[in-house]
């Protein structure tokens, strides 16, 4: 795939862009696609934009509706596994709600997504390589809404305000937060279920909550060369970020309007950072937002990012999927 021939020469940043499938609903009211896929291979996507005009995106690598859970898992693998190795990486998922950012990150139990299939390789490749080094996997979960860290997996109603520190040798982290040892699948499949269901609490619409804000699963791997007794620290982070559709103009006012303001905020800081880091810009505005300060280990350096760029193919989604589009190329 084209991800791999470009893999050595570009930096550390790629960018996929996802296309989910009309829904049934759209098919029905006979909803036109404005997604063109006809150079996809080349990564190349066109978007008509009313009558003849085209304008085209480049992308690593792009997925039609066909692509499947496997397929984009497949690209990803590489990036990854290279936590085992030592990196630190963060692969995000950004978007209009309702084009796939949880599909393509959770999946569901039959079309499982890239936080379970990254979860069971890494198991995998632990079990492969338990001759030359010991591995210890833990995990986080948590939300950030309205600029505030909640964590997931903390059991007592009363949580405490959690603030982002950093730690003598650089690693930033939340003191306080639980970190969960997992030995294998079925244990981080528990979390994850915890973590969800924690989600839901406090929250009268699910589906509109999580919408709202960024869903931040944190791997952490420490490692040991059996062999030379060298250590390392490093950390994988798997985010379902808020939606990026703008507010409607009816909806100013009140605790949407506070909602709306954080979300375009964190989402505007986590663009300027990696656009930054893009261009090799000296300052990287890592401390605009808890979500970038959160990530700030991830993103740069010698870390490695994915962010998926998803879109509908709906014509009525049009001005959004060209915002989202245009996102994903300024931070390409
Ligand atoms: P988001 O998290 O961005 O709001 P969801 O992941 O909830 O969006 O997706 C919205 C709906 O579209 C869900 O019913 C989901 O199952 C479906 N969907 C999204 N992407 C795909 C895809 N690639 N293939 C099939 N169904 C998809
Ligand atoms: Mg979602």
């Amino acid at each position: 795939k084209l991800f791999n021939q470009v893999q050595e020469a570009k930096g550390n940043i790629r960018v996929f862009c996802r296309c989910r499938p009309l829904s049934k609903a759209e098919a029905l009211a006979g909803c036109s696609t404005v997604v063109d896929f006809d150079a996809a291979k080349d990564g190349e996507l066109g978007i008509l934009n009313g009558g003849s005009m085209k304008k085209t995106f480049k992308f690593d690598c792009i997925y039609t509706p066909k692509d499947d859970q496997a397929d984009v898992y497949a690209d990803a693998s590489p990036m990854v596994t290279s936590v085992l190795d030592g990196y630190n990486v963060c692969i995000f998922a950004y978007g209009q709600t309702g084009t796939g950012k949880t599909f393509t990150m959770e999946g569901t139990v039959e079309k499982r997504g890239v936080n379970y299939r990254t979860l069971e390789e890494l198991f995998k490749v632990v079990k492969e390589r338990s001759e030359t080094f010991s591995y210890n996997i833990s995990v986080s979960v948590l939300e950030v809404y309205n600029e505030q860290i909640r964590d997931l997996l903390v059991t007592s109603s009363t949580s405490k305000k959690l603030e982002i520190k950093q730690a003598p040798e650089g690693f930033h982290h939340i003191p306080g937060i639980v970190e969960a040892e997992v030995g294998n699948i079925k244990e981080v499949w528990d979390v994850l279920q915890a973590g969800s269901s924690a989600r839901a609490v406090g929250s009268n619409n699910v589906n509109e909550h999580s919408s709202r804000s960024h869903c931040m699963l944190c791997v952490m791997v420490k490692a040991k060369n059996l062999i030379n007794g060298e250590c390392t620290k490093s950390k994988l982070w798997l985010v379902d970020l808020a939606g990026s559709e703008r507010l409607a103009k009816t909806d100013v006012q009140g605790d949407r309007l506070k909602e709306a303001q954080n979300i375009n905020r964190s989402l505007s800081a986590l663009g300027d950072v990696i656009s930054a880091l893009a261009n090799k810009s000296g300052h990287i505005p890592y401390r605009n937002s808890k979500l970038t300060h959160l990530l700030q280990d991830s993103l740069g350096g010698d870390s490695k990012t994915l962010m998926f760029v998803q879109i509908s193919p709906s014509e009525k989604d049009l001005s959004e999927t060209l915002s989202s589009l245009n996102f994903a190329t300024r931070v390409r």
